[in-house]
C-alpha cells in the first residue's frame, strides 16, 4: 500500500512543472545526509515543504539550528583540500559537460529537457565523489560542506589551479598569498600518529598570532 504524503505545497511550489524532479532532487539530498535548510537553498521550496519531506523520509523532525560553517575548511588539512578539490573537478566537469549538451539542445522544449539544473549538478557530483572516494578513503566532505564550497566557487572565493609538480587540480582560497595555495599531494607530510599535514606555513597558527598577520583582512567571509 502506497503511504499518504502529507506535503502541503504552496501556490508557488505548485505552479511548477518541473515540480517532480524537484522533490527527487530534495529527496536525493535529505537522503545524503543534507540538512533542510540546504534543501531550501537548492531547490527552492518553503521552509514547510523542506521539514514535511524530512520527516516523510526519516520519520522525525530534522534537526535544527546552524550548519556549521568554516570560510577556509578545504585549505585547513591536505585531506580536506584534496576531497574538496575532488568533488570541485567532479562538479566542474560534469557543469562543463552540461553547458555544451545546452548549446547543441537548445531547441529542446524546456520541460522536456534531459538538461540538468544547477541543484541536480550539485547532487550528482556530490555522488560522483562519494563513488570515487569510498573505494579508497573515508569520506571527509559531507554534502552540507559540498554545498558551501558549490558556494564559494560561485562567487569566486575559491578556485583551482594544476600543480607545476605533479599536474594535480587541486583547489585554493583565490584571493590568498601563494604560499597558502598549497598542492594535497606535493606539499604534505605524515605526522607521527599519520595525519597528513601541510609542510608549508601553518594556517591556523598564523591566524591565532599578532593582529599585523596576513589574514587580518580576509575577516570578512569568517564565522568567527
Ligand atoms: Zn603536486
Amino acid at each position: 500500500m502506497v503511504k499518504e504524503s502529507y506535503l502541503r505545497l504552496t501556490a508557488k511550489e505548485t505552479d511548477i512543472l518541473s515540480l517532480k524532479r524537484k522533490l527527487n532532487l530534495a529527496k536525493g539530498i535529505l537522503e545524503k545526509g543534507g540538512r533542510t535548510s540546504v534543501v531550501r537553498a537548492v531547490c527552492q521550496v518553503s521552509k514547510d515543504t523542506a521539514i514535511q519531506l524530512y520527516k516523510e523520509i526519516y520519520g522525525q523532525a530534522p534537526t535544527s539550528g546552524m550548519l556549521p560553517y568554516d570560510s577556509d575548511w578545504i585549505i585547513k588539512t591536505p585531506e580536506n583540500c584534496l576531497h574538496g578539490s575532488i568533488y570541485c573537478n567532479v562538479l566542474q566537469t560534469i557543469s562543463k559537460n552540461n553547458d555544451n549538451c545546452s548549446e547543441r539542445e537548445k531547441i529542446v522544449e524546456k520541460e522536456n529537457s534531459i538538461l540538468l539544473t544547477k541543484g541536480e549538478i550539485f547532487l550528482s557530483s556530490y555522488m560522483l565523489y562519494e563513488q570515487i572516494i569510498n573505494k579508497a578513503r573515508n569520506k571527509e566532505l559531507t554534502i552540507n560542506r559540498a554545498w558551501h564550497i558549490s558556494q564559494q566557487i560561485a562567487m569566486s572565493y575559491i578556485s583551482g589551479r594544476n600543480c607545476t609538480r605533479c599536474n594535480c587540480f587541486h583547489m585554493s582560497i583565490s584571493h590568498y598569498p601563494d604560499i597558502y595555495k598549497l598542492c594535497p599531494v606535493c606539499d604534505s607530510v605524515c605526522d607521527a600518529i599519520g595525519r597528513q599535514k601541510w609542510k608549508g606555513p601553518n594556517l591556523n597558527e598564523n591566524k591565532k598570532n599578532d593582529a599585523t598577520d596576513i589574514f587580518s583582512k580576509y575577516k570578512f567571509h569568517s564565522n568567527k
